[in-house]
């Protein structure tokens, strides 16, 4: 798994490039054990507020194999998705989400809105975190520094 979050964060790293936050989404195929689609935030490029890498992770895959939904497929995340993408994830059905480090102030899956501890909903997602939280919070911080 570790090799993902390597991925991940040249995708973060990418998105720091452009002076994007550094955040990026990947959605992988468990039962064909590949990647389909990668991603990092774009808002600026796209002079738009929804371009959050999740999103776009998860529209590129939906494109590429010609789905609206991504029944067994997995999300993985430098951080903990933002309400906007919990509820995209839940649209479409994702199996999974892992992501490096929590967001105690944006999050919305396990703090805040606590949409993935939810049991009435009519889908379930398994949420696991705590991947090199170090790398991803400290390349997170350090973006945050030097814009202010
Ligand atoms: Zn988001």
């Amino acid at each position: 798994m570790n090799y993902i979050f390597d991925i991940l964060y040249q995708q973060s790293i990418k998105a720091q490039k452009k002076k994007e936050v550094p955040i990026s989404a990947l959605i992988f195929d468990p039962k064909n054990n590949r990647i389909v689609s990668k991603s990092h935030n774009q808002n600026i490029q796209d002079y738009n507020p929804c371009s959050h890498a999740e999103i776009i992770s998860i529209i590129k895959a939906c494109n590429k194999l010609n789905k609206n939904r991504l029944d067994g497929m997995d999300l993985y995340c430098s951080l903990e998705p933002c309400l906007m993408c919990s509820s995209v994830i839940f649209q479409s059905k994702i199996r999974r989400v892992y992501f490096a480090t929590d967001d105690k102030k944006n999050g919305a899956l396990i703090n805040n809105y606590k949409l993935g501890l939810k049991k009435n909903l009519n889908h379930r997602i398994d949420i696991y975190y705590g991947f090199q939280e170090e790398k991803f919070s400290k390349l997170l911080k350090k973006f945050f520094k030097k814009r202010r």
